[in-house]
């Protein structure tokens, strides 16, 4: 049985095309410049690929391209789209109303449309290519909606609850949703699955770190807290964003610099966290390097990130009176060792040792914790497009 899923983004659509007889990946790739102009990477499974500029005004024509390149050419892996049994889209923000996958309808379509006003560029794109696949594929074949957001609901009042007056909760719906759900939930299965014990008998917690960072606390086998909030911005500091400060930096910078609240929001979203410290680069290899090579404001913003890193995993700790497994995925977690050496040694009072040989290693699914140490610490590629797939499968099967 062939899945496609798809992540639509505002001017890009991402796709994988995978047989789940072995949940492997037969091809994959991405519309990018949709709205503006056109470009298709498509790549099959033996490393071919081809990249070609096709003119994409809408959502519609980028679908066009991706059908096309799955059954035409060279590189097709299927002869036409009947082959595909159902399609798994990536949705950010699912709001209160969605604690776990589901089949779409007319209704669950308007309902991830309304909830655009949480997610405006997020949610909204999603919707685009929904459209675009039921023009392209017909009602028939079934699509299942996984949110961002899901995995997260399970977290207590306590821990979702901003303190600002609860007329706002009421009125706007302004908590704690969460972000990298997916991704939370995959390599903590994971780590279970690895650690040959069941969830709900584990105290974990996973770091996503990659240009976008969050960190989750899964305790009985379900998210209790995780550091994104309202928006991906809340928690820690990231590639280009600022994560948690306090507020009033907000105001006093809008006034001093009369800066409108859309320019407030581009430079917490756009040229803050190690772009905004470093003055050089939203990429985490950069900043490294050149912080190797004696940049100042680079090792500061190396410093910052992973201070505040440990900073929350020993909060998460906290928040668990205690922990059994710390997981790192995303880009750097999956690929810096620095940043999993430091955090791990903040830990120490713990008892968590890690195998620094094991550590050098680069995108690898690895057990870093030595043998006596207290805590399991592991490396887990995350795998998103993945969980969307067996999420649909499981869908469909009903
Ligand atoms: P992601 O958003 O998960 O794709 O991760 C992107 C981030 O991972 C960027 O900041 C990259 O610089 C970082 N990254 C990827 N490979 C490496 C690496 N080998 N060493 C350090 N950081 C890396």
């Amino acid at each position: 049985m062939k899945i496609l899923v798809v992540n639509a983004g505002s001017s890009s659509l991402k796709y994988q095309l995978l047989d789940m007889e072995n949940e492997s990946v037969l091809a994959k790739g991405i519309c990018e410049r949709i709205g503006t102009s056109g470009k298709i990477s498509h790549k099959v499974a033996d490393g071919r690929k081809f990249e070609a500029e096709i003119p994409m005004p809408t959502h519609t024509e980028a679908f066009q391209c991706l059908v096309d390149a799955l059954t035409k050419g060279e590189l097709k892996v299927i002869d036409s789209m009947s082959e595909i049994s159902a399609v798994g889209h990536r949705i950010v923000q699912g709001g209160a109303i969605f604690s776990k996958s589901t089949l779409v309808d007319d209704k669950v379509i308007e309902q991830i449309s309304d909830l655009a006003e949480l997610a405006p560029l997020h949610n909204a794109a999603h919707v685009l290519g929904i459209k675009a696949c039921i023009a392209a594929l017909g009602k028939d074949v079934p699509e299942v909606v996984v949110f961002d957001t899901s995995f997260h609901q399970t977290m207590p009042a306590r821990a979702y609850m901003y303190p600002i007056p609860y007329e706002y909760y009421e009125k706007y719906k302004v908590r704690r949703y969460g972000f990298h759900g997916t991704s939370h939930r995959y390599v903590s299965d994971r780590c279970a699955e690895l650690m040959g014990k069941p969830k709900k008998d584990l105290k974990i917690v996973t770091c996503h770190l990659g240009n976008g960072c969050s960190i989750s606390a899964i305790k009985d086998g379900v998210c209790i807290d995780t550091s994104m909030g309202f928006t991906p911005l809340d928690g820690l500091m990231m590639g280009t964003r600022t994560g948690t400060m306090d507020p009033s930096v907000l105001t006093f910078i809008a006034e001093k610099e009369n800066m409108s609240p859309k320019e407030m929001d581009d430079m917490c979203n756009k040229k803050s966290g190690l772009l905004g410290v470093s003055g050089l680069s939203n990429d985490s290899r950069d900043v490294n390097n050149a912080a190797r090579e004696g940049n100042e404001r680079c090792r500061l913003a190396v410093d910052m990130q992973q201070y505040e890193v440990a900073k929350y995993v020993g909060s998460y700790i906290a928040a668990m009176n205690g922990i059994d497994a710390l997981v790192f995925t995303g880009g750097i977690g999956e690929n810096d060792p620095g940043m999993r050496e430091y955090v791990s040694g903040q830990l120490g009072f713990l008892g968590v040792t890690i195998d620094l040989e094991k550590n050098k290693l680069r995108g690898e699914e690895v057990e870093l914790s030595t043998p006596e140490s207290k805590v399991k610490v592991w490396v887990i590629p995350t795998n998103e497009e993945l969980v969307i797939a067996r999420d649909t499968l499981a869908l469909i099967s009903k």
